[in-house]
């Protein structure tokens, strides 16, 4: 097996949850929020609850690096205003230390927005710096950097602002990307069909580099090409359709990576799954 995919399950009642309901949809991969992702901060994690969850890590037969936690959506590192960039920056860290304690090795989060505060430059340099602080201070864990569909003024949808952010990042060992098919697709950057998925791919390999790439958020799209709207849309039913995602499940660029679904229908989980698979030549 050379592809792990699977979905963005519910720690709700506890992470190891996330875990089996992972494996109850035929999930290889998961993503998960060590906490409540809407709200700042959350008392620690149990031994108790460390332990379950890296028993059912055992028993569901799922390696760390097929986990990709995702970290709460308040989080802005490169907020304009110290004081909340600092809220961020500590909500930041507590994050990857709960990572660390579950036995994971990656944190996917998403950039940052300047709010029309700053420029796009002084943002992605208050992110890197975020994140040197982080390194700093944490083992460990990967910091995983998602591309958006740059709704808003959310930074990190072209190529050139995650390599803009990486290259200031003192410890690159510890830097990483998800690609969101969704957001890349919203991005501008085309993958329907093989000649144009060939061309968006070589894209992120000579801006970015593949090197980098520890997950990918695997989600057709509503809005259409270069819309900058991030709406999630079912496998196959949006308009990026399902041969960008047969490009993606016969490229050995994304072995041994997790491949999380965070499409709109959770109750079809289990069948897009199966589907992604079966496009497997
Ligand atoms: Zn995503
Ligand atoms: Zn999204």
């Amino acid at each position: 097996m050379k592809k792990f995919v699977g979905a963005h399950t519910s720690a709700a009642g506890g992470v190891s949850n996330a875990v089996y309901h992972a494996q109850k949809i035929g999930a290889k991969a998961f993503a998960l929020f060590t906490k409540n992702q809407r709200q700042w901060s959350a008392k620690p994690l149990s031994t108790e609850e460390i332990d379950t969850f890296k028993k059912a890590m055992e028993v569901c037969g799922i390696a760390p690096r097929h986990v990709l936690p995702h970290d709460s959506y308040l989080i802005n590192l490169g907020h304009p205003e110290a004081d909340k960039r600092q809220k961020s920056l500590e909500a930041f860290i507590d994050e990857v230390e709960r990572c660390r304690a579950l036995g994971l090795d990656r944190l996917n989060f998403h950039p940052g927005s300047h709010l029309k505060q700053l420029s796009e430059e002084a943002c992605m340099d208050l992110i890197a710096e975020a994140m040197n602080r982080t390194l700093d201070v944490t083992e460990g864990i990967t910091l995983v950097l998602e591309n958006t569909a740059g709704q808003g003024s959310n930074l990190g949808w072209r190529f050139e602002h995650l390599a803009y952010i990486i290259e200031r990042v003192h410890d690159r060992a510890r830097v990483g990307v998800c690609i969101d098919t969704c957001h890349m697709f919203s991005a501008g950057y085309d993958i329907r069909t093989k000649e144009a998925y060939d061309i968006s791919m070589a894209q992120f390999g000579n801006i970015v580099g593949f090197d980098y790439l520890k997950g990918m958020h695997l989600n057709d799209a509503k809005p259409d090409l270069g819309s900058h709207v991030d709406r999630h849309e079912s496998i196959g039913k949006g308009k990026i359709g399902l041969e960008a995602f047969r490009h993606i499940m016969n490229d050995p660029r994304m072995d041994d990576i997790p491949l999380i679904l965070e499409t709109i229908d959770e109750s079809i989980w289990d069948r897009e799954i199966a589907l992604l698979y079966s496009l497997t030549e």
